[in-house]
């Protein structure tokens, strides 16, 4: 009879993609993936602590299953990731949540399956938050979800220590993959179909192989065989020329770029310890232009930051519109425990984080908007990635990241297809296709 899983996943792309390891763990012990979770024989929540709403919503969710468990005791509830790794988080789980079988932190995913048979041999809680990053392990088989798409890692950790962020506390330093280990992995994914690569790390420019982060796109950039290769994210103080270059002499690698600037003011980036000006964020920009003068420029954008006046967040402002961006994540300042802005005085109240937001969105919004529009009769490479049956369309995405919606006869899943851009809705374009 088989065992079933199911996991809740919150965060980015790196916790999606771990996600993907647990489970090609589970499904080597046998279990097969559910839809609900009270179908599951084990219950994991692969948590992400970046902002407090994301711990908020965990918790919730967490909380949700206690009336399942109470009447089905056999089901394991495993709780991982980032947010049991912070300090004093994972005693405060169990205290909170004692039903919870198994708490894991971020360094002990790849020994999932014997926290499994340890919890089956004994009653009480398996709890165990490795603090040290140890060895790169490169025995992992993910049962990939997102065909066309795969993810790689090609680094772990942070070493940058932005004063707002959580992630060097809960991923450890830095630690880059092997390159030949990496480009072995991108062949067979290639050799199995996938049509679009993300390469991923905290941080990919200080990705330090026996090749460079430019030198190592480039060997992949090189491969046989039609696909696309994507990476992110790129931090601005180590976005080189050598990128860009490389970026610029291989059709391969997309044209588009996630480079996330944060804050358009220079108090506010020395006081978050980004380590660059604005007007430094701006020449990379240029040179990237200059080089690639089609190049979509994605962001993050954090407002509210401690100590942000009225006249910084006009230069956030200012950036925003001198740039250009095809689209932006934009973030209220969360304040999380253990940081450095976590103790700085003047925390912005959140009536005016809130008002500042809606501005910053609208901005955004309008320029991706006037983006879409320029679309409206070109002709556009598709990988079709979906079929979503609510709308009977299909869907998929252009190299500059921007979601297209078709009509197909046939199952295009996986393939490369032309769309005449009929209309623009926001972030994403509708049309027909063409031969
Ligand atoms: S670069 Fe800064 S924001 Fe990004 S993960 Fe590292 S510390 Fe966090």
């Amino acid at each position: 009879m088989n065992k079933f899983y199911h996991i809740v996943t919150y965060g980015c792309q790196m916790n999606v993609h771990e996600s993907e390891k647990i489970a090609g763990i589970l499904s080597d012990m046998g279990y097969v993936s559910c839809e609900e979770p009270e179908n599951a024989d084990i219950v994991v929540f692969n948590t992400c602590c970046i902002r407090e709403n994301a711990e908020n919503h965990a918790f919730g969710n967490i909380g949700m299953l206690k009336k399942l468990k109470s009447v089905k005791k056999d089901m394991i509830i495993a709780v991982g990731g980032c947010l049991p790794q912070q300090i004093n988080k994972a005693e405060n789980l169990h205290e909170k949540f004692p039903y919870v079988d198994i708490i894991f932190g971020t360094h002990n995913l790849h020994e999932l399956r014997r926290l499994i048979e340890l919890k089956q041999g004994r009653k009480k809680t398996v709890i165990e938050i490795e603090d040290s990053e140890g060895e790169i392990c490169e025995d992992d088989r993910p049962l990939r979800t997102s065909y066309p798409n795969a993810w790689v890692n090609i680094m772990y950790g942070c070493n940058n220590f932005c004063s707002y962020c959580i992630v060097p506390y809960v991923r450890g330093r830095e630690r880059s993959r092997d390159s030949k280990k990496i480009i072995e992995e991108v062949k067979g994914l290639i050799k199995e179909g996938y049509k679009e690569i993300t390469l991923l790390g905290q941080n990919v420019n200080s990705y330090r192989g026996e090749l460079t982060f430019p030198r190592l796109l480039e060997k992949i950039a090189q491969l046989d065989g039609k696909f696309r290769v994507r990476f992110m994210t790129s931090h601005p103080k180590d976005f080189s020329p050598e990128l860009i270059d490389v970026m610029a002499r291989y059709p391969k690698i997309c044209n588009c770029l996630h480079l996330p600037v944060q804050s358009g003011s220079d108090s506010i980036l020395k006081a978050m310890n980004r380590k660059y000006t604005a007007e430094e964020y701006l020449k990379k920009v240029e040179a990237l232009k200059k080089s690639i003068p089609d190049c979509a420029i994605t962001t993050d954008l954090i407002v509210g930051f401690p100590g942000e006046t009225d006249e910084d967040f006009k230069a956030t402002e200012e950036l925003v519109k001198k740039v250009g961006y095809a689209s932006a994540f934009t973030f209220v300042y969360s304040k999380r425990d253990g940081t450095v802005a976590a103790k700085m005085e003047n925390q912005v109240p959140e009536e005016v984080s809130k008002r500042r937001i809606i501005e910053l969105v609208e901005l955004v919004n309008s320029q991706t908007r006037v983006l879409s529009a320029t679309y409206i009769g070109k002709t556009i490479e598709i990988l079709c990635e979906d079929y979503d049956p609510k709308r009977g369309l299909y869907l998929g995405r252009d190299e500059y990241g921007r979601m297209g919606y078709f009509e197909s006869d046939e199952d295009v899943v996986g393939q490369f297809v032309m769309m005449k851009v009929e209309q623009a809705n926001g972030v994403s374009l509708s049309g027909r296709l063409v031969v």
